[in-house]
């Protein structure tokens, strides 16, 4: 099993230095892959990214809810939104995200798709580059 970053992430990387095995990279390109992504051939399900995630946006991937209720003004990004995020993430660089979504609480979204998503990532998109494969 793996951890999975779901579309509540805002690339902001505060999980990125808490893994012990280094497993966390963000998606690139960016427009395509909007997300961090967690390799799930290397993550040990330490579950210590969990709680660094300000947007509570990692999961262990059987508990990544397919109805995630959620709070007023969570960001959604899957690229199937139509706004645009300016943030900063735990250094202090500029995010900036294109194609979010601004959810109301208690919309339900399903986050089930970025599991295979985060695999794809690996297998077929260019995370293999990214971890060093
Ligand atoms: S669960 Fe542990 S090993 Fe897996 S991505 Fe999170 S911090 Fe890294
Ligand atoms: S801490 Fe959360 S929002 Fe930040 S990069 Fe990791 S999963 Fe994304």
């Amino acid at each position: 099993m793996t951890h999975i970053i779901t579309a509540l992430c805002l690339r902001d990387s505060a999980c990125v230095q808490v893994c012990p095995v280094e497993c966390i990279v963000p998606g690139k390109p960016e427009a395509e892959w909007p997300l961090y992504y967690i390799d799930p051939d290397t993550c040990i399900d330490c579950g210590a990214c969990v709680p660094e995630c300000p947007f509570e946006a990692i999961f262990p991937e059987d508990e990544v809810p397919g109805d995630h209720s959620a709070k007023a003004d969570q960001k959604f990004s899957r690229n199937d939104g139509s706004e645009v995020y300016d943030g900063h993430d735990d250094k202090g660089e500029a995010v900036h995200l294109e194609k979010v979504r601004t959810l109301n609480a208690g919309d339900v979204v399903d986050l089930r798709p970025d599991i295979q998503a985060n695999y794809d990532y690996f297998k077929t998109g260019p995370g293999y580059k990214a971890i060093g494969k």
